[in-house]
């Protein structure tokens, strides 16, 4: 401990380039900042910036050490500049297994190789044996008066199910005849109905094409996944099998996978060979417990009567940590987007010029999906006070002169209108909205923390560069920053925020629906 936070004052001090601060006219001090600034979070030193790591530590103790001597007020938990997100990094010991039980014959099967899991379950699991019922897809759906659970008693029972989603042959209206459900789209909400109707524990089919890719989904399947800490009252053990196993299960050995699934499918395929067989679970779950932080300065405004109007302007601040003992230092992603908020947060202080208040945040998690803005968003005690968002993830590559512009006009036509005035006045990009559409196939409307304001209707921007070379590649380093197109990008959110904070427009959300969401 004593080592490491010597460490880190090391790091901060060495950071520090007073003079470098305070030469120079405007322009080459708010480069001075940017650079210093990103050379830091995106250097070898902090080794990624994992979310749930020692690393992210540093970086956030060095963003608050910045906010600190910029003059923001801390805004996070308990006067500090910090907002406590609990995490959970779910796992399962190597040592877990299952035994398949049929008749007097006892199969044993160990994890990741002949199953992986999703939930390990409670404790109360430990060795304990449960009946095996085949519920073929697992799905109830009134839409298409369609239930496979109908007169099946699972209650305490082990469920086995298929991915995806039943067909008929020509019948374009009958689930993914015209486009895939959202039964298609992954096992979670199959997992909670099982759980809802009560099953004891869920056991997973891949599709044949899925269970091609059996071993490339070791990386994932395979090992601690950090989520949002969830309070539940109890877990049950949730598990996706390959296919030697399914093949003893059902005891089908003579059909390629290909074949014994879509014999699987078949209605008039009942699974009763599955009746007095049974599963002794044996997973030994390894869930710790972690805390993360969103990072929360406030820039008070001058107008009391305003008070209790925000503008929120953020970042996220993780990256993707190592991977194979490369570091992936994330200086597009998203330490360019880190610095313009330290940036903006440093300038707007300096000014003053706000009427409403402005929140500054740079959130964690978000490489992890979006965890740091889901929980602001849902807790931080200004959440329903929020005004208008400007959100930043990758803008310091590709040409200083344009940009991409997202989520602008999604709720608020009149905040649409006032970030295109606002770069009139400021950073004069050409705005590139062709990612700005609900069907683009790269989805990127919906990948960042943006996504997490813009779904509830608060009027939110998305500022992006598009950048493919480097994407989450352990090249994605400072050396090809376009730090031009950083400053024009802090001029850019310092003009939008100003205006957000001081116009009198109410940003009647016209363009908002209920189906919109
Ligand atoms: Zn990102």
């Amino acid at each position: 401990m004593q080592r490491s936070m010597l460490f880190l004052l090391a790091l901060i001090l060495a950071s520090c380039q007073p003079g470098v601060y305070k030469h120079g006219n405007k322009n080459e001090r708010a480069m001075a900042h940017l650079k210093a600034n990103l050379e830091f979070l995106a250097s070898d030193a902090l080794k990624g910036r994992e979310t749930g790591s020692h690393d992210i530590k540093v970086a956030a103790e060095f963003i608050r050490s910045r906010l600190e001597m910029y003059g923001l007020q801390p805004y996070g938990e308990n006067g500090s500049y910090f907002s406590n997100i609990p995490f959970q990094k779910q796992g399962i010991s190597d040592s877990s297994s299952i035994t398949l039980i049929k008749g007097k014959t006892r199969g044993h099967y160990t994890v990741n190789r002949h199953f992986y899991a999703y939930r390990g379950g409670d404790s109360s699991y430990q060795g304990v044996e449960q009946p095996l019922v085949f519920v073929r897809f697992g799905i109830e759906d009134s839409t298409f008066e369609y239930n496979d659970y109908k007169n099946l008693d699972i209650k305490g029972k082990t469920v086995v199910l298929l991915l995806g989603e039943p067909e008929r042959q020509g019948d374009s209206t009958f689930f993914n005849g015209a486009r895939p459900t959202k039964w298609s789209r992954s096992s979670a909400i199959k997992r909670k109905l099982a759980r809802e109707k009560g099953a004891g524990g869920i056991i997973v089919l891949l599709s044949p094409r899925g269970m091609n890719m059996w071993k490339n989904m070791k990386r994932f399947m395979g090992s601690s996944k950090l989520g949002l800490a969830q309070k539940q009252d109890h877990e049950i053990p949730e598990i996706l099998i390959d296919s030697t196993l399914a093949r003893n299960m059902f005891d089908i050995r003579d059909l390629s996978y290909d074949q014994m699934y879509k014999k699987l499918q078949d209605p008039d395929y009942d699974g009763s060979v599955l009746n007095g067989r049974s599963i002794q679970w044996n997973l030994k779950d390894q869930t710790e417990k972690i805390t993360g932080h969103n990072i929360v300065a406030l820039l008070p405004g001058s107008d009391p009567a305003l008070a209790g109007e925000y503008i929120l302007v953020g970042a996220h601040y993780d990256h993707l940590g190592m991977r194979n003992g490369q570091i992936y230092n994330g200086a597009d992603d998203n330490g360019s987007g880190t610095v313009v908020v330290m940036e903006t947060a440093r300038q707007m202080a300096h000014i003053k010029g706000n009427k409403r208040p402005v929140i500054f945040v740079w959130f964690t998690g978000e490489e992890k999906g979006l965890l740091g803005s889901k929980y602001m968003i849902e807790h931080a005690p200004f959440r329903d006070n929020i005004r208008a968002v400007v959100n930043m993830d990758m803008i310091g590559r590709e040409s200083a002169d344009s940009i991409y512009v997202l989520a602008s006009g999604l709720s608020s036509s009149a905040y649409h209108a006032l970030v295109e005035e606002a770069n009139k006045k400021s950073a004069r990009f050409v705005f590139n909205y062709s990612l700005d559409s609900r069907d683009h196939p790269d989805r990127i409307l919906y990948r960042s923390d943006h996504w997490s304001f813009a779904q509830k209707g608060i009027p939110t921007v998305f500022f992006t560069d598009y950048h493919h070379t480097d994407y989450h590649k352990a090249s994605d380093d400072v050396d090809k920053i376009n730090f031009l197109k950083l400053k024009k990008a802090v001029e850019l959110t310092r003009q939008t925020v100003l205006d957000a904070a001081n116009g009198s427009d109410d940003f009647i959300r016209d363009n908002w629906t209920e189906e919109a969401k």
